[in-house]
């Protein structure tokens, strides 16, 4: 009891005895109160510290942790000054100082072992000055002036109040001390060599740790105390975080997603961890990740983008999936893109996620052609949530309906050297005009049969595949391809073509790839085939004698295809 009166009454008079903070303050600020430790809790939030008491020493243990991670920062910066000997630190007081200035202290100390130094006030946390504050500003714990969370000369680790100031004066002064003055008496700063500017450095210290700890709630990490910093300061544990500090913190993936449009969703994602090597993305429709009724689709950021080489460092980080048809239905959908963690930390959202997509059917001029079966659109490698686009019964019945699609595409080239890649489609042959369409189409160009050129030019030529493939349904449970009429002279000779379109090869287009997984996953038939099936360059359209139909919207889609195809050949290369 007598101690605690004691204390009650040092502490009164402290609080006439404070120091100076920065410049912004009109007078000394005000030590850390003389409160008995023992009644330290736990589970409570720094908020709720601030009603809890008027010890600092309850937010010690996140204190702690903020310091240790300023000692990332900057190496060894701080270091605790021991107590014990002629130094008395009380357990109000966090007992720490740059270790430049800490080795001075102990220095002057020793010089006069048999005096007393009665340290009231060292150094701050953030978290500390922050209580201080408070206090301050609600008029309570006897705390008369305290600066603002990151602008005490307490936290910059040089600083320190002293009860036996005039004592100690010349013998501070001869170890690098320098004595603010009358205004401030008790107050010291360290102003000899070896000290590092800390300003900023507690306050990104803390942000770092609670990006550590809460992945799914990230702040900027760059040591100003605004209000998205001091919202997480209110929250964080008073004891610590259940993470601690962490020298070499995983850092989480960054990105944008740039584009949700009719034709398109892209942007660009990278690990800063391994900033040179292409991440996963996954882009989720219709809700967040984790939502039941979303639509997850992985992709890999892997497409050269120029405009990224400067600002990241290296260029191939951008992603591209197609704007998928089946959502294409006038309604909003939102879009939500994540890096995934090169180094299986928590995924990060990526900026401008999520968006929104809201797209009215658009449908393409042309002929239905109906799909029989869902063998038939797994053997197309169509897929109802990208290619198949909602329509009404009355748009339907306006498009004229044409021969059936065949039951599986068949690709051949000719025997005689010619580079053209031809669909066999019935009687007719169809230029796949570049790499992109066959992309688009998840044609597996691995997989293209050779005959006989006299065979394959005798066959009437048809329009050229299109740029994608875009698939229509009504309320009824048909589902048609939209295509061109073909309308070339009948054939010479029906029998030549009807073998090759369902003779010997039928199953050799739909060997390797495989699955149904969608069109960004299918049609990863690899760069490298290119080169195998002897292709022009896009764009050329040499052994055809149709010239493109291709619209600018199919040019986009075809472009688009062939960066995933890229991308798909990056990923089997890395
Ligand atoms: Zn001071």
């Amino acid at each position: 009891m007598t101690r605690f009166w004691w204390m009650i009454g040092l502490a009164s008079l402290v609080a006439f005895s404070a120091c100076s903070g920065t410049p912004e303050l009109e007078g000394p600020e005000s030590p850390e109160p003389l409160e008995p430790v023992g009644q330290k809790t736990f589970a409570i939030t720094v908020e709720q510290a601030v009603s809890a008491g008027c010890s600092t020493s309850q937010v010690k243990g996140l204190s702690l942790q903020i310091v240790a991670q300023q000692n990332c920062l900057i190496p060894n910066a701080l270091s605790e000054v021991p107590s014990g000997s002629n130094i008395s630190i009380g357990s109000n007081i966090f007992p720490y100082m740059q270790t430049a200035a800490r080795d001075a202290l102990v220095k002057a100390a020793k010089a006069k072992p048999s005096t007393t130094m009665t340290v009231s006030s060292m150094f701050r946390s953030l978290a500390q000055q922050y209580l201080l504050y408070r206090w301050y500003l609600a008029g309570k714990c006897s705390i008369t002036l305290a600066a603002k969370p990151g602008n005490s000369a307490h936290e910059t680790g040089r600083a320190l109040d002293i009860s036996e100031y005039s004592t100690w004066k010349s013998t501070l002064e001869s170890n690098g001390f320098s004595w603010q003055g009358s205004n401030d008496p008790w107050h010291y700063t360290y102003v000899g060599s070896g000290t590092h500017d800390l300003s900023g450095t507690s306050v990104k210290a803390f942000q770092m740790l609670w990006n550590i700890n809460n992945p799914g709630d990230l702040i900027d990490e760059d040591g100003i105390y605004g209000p998205q910093t001091e919202a997480r300061l209110k929250a964080s544990p008073a004891g610590g975080f259940a993470i601690p500090p962490n020298c070499n913190p995983n850092d989480p993936p960054e990105g944008v997603l740039d584009t949700v449009s009719c034709d398109e969703v892209g942007g660009w994602a990278q690990d800063p961890d391994e900033p040179a090597k292409a991440i996963d993305v996954h882009v989720y429709f219709g809700g967040p990740s984790g939502d039941a009724n979303a639509k997850g689709v992985p992709t890999h950021a892997a497409i050269h983008r120029d405009d990224l080489c400067g600002p990241l460092g290296s260029c191939e980080h951008g992603f591209s999936l197609p704007s998928p048809l089946s959502l294409h239905d006038g309604k909003p959908h939102a879009v939500h893109a994540y890096g995934i963690d090169s180094a299986g930390g928590a995924n990060a959202q990526l900026q401008s996620s999520p968006k929104n997509l809201e797209c009215a059917p658009q449908i393409p001029a042309g002929v239905r052609r109906h799909i029989l079966s869902q063998d038939v659109m797994q053997a197309w490698k169509l897929d109802s949530f990208w290619h198949v686009m909602p329509v009404s019964d009355a748009q339907l019945s306006a498009i004229d309906e044409s021969t059936d699609l065949p039951s599986t595409p068949q690709l051949v080239k000719a025997d005689d050297g010619s580079s053209a890649v031809w669909l066999i489609d019935g009687p007719w042959r169809r230029h796949v005009p570049n790499p992109a369409v066959a992309a688009a189409w998840g044609f597996d160009l691995t997989q293209v049969a050779t005959l006989p050129a006299a065979e394959l030019n005798a066959m009437p030529e048809g329009t050229n595949v299109r740029g994608r493939p875009v698939l229509v349904k009504a309320t009824g449970p048909a589902v048609y391809l939209i295509d061109d009429e073909q309308k070339t002279a009948e054939p010479t000779d029906g029998g030549v073509a009807s073998d090759a379109a369902t003779g010997k090869d039928g199953s050799v287009s739909e060997a390797g790839t495989g699955g149904s997984t969608g069109q960004p996953d299918g049609g990863t038939a690899g760069a490298a085939a290119n080169q195998a099936a002897g292709w022009e360059s896009a764009g050329s359209d040499s052994g055809c004698s149709v010239r493109p139909r291709s619209s600018r919207s199919d040019l986009a889609w075809a472009a688009m295809a062939l960066l995933a195809l890229l991308a798909a050949g990056r990923r089997r290369a890395s």
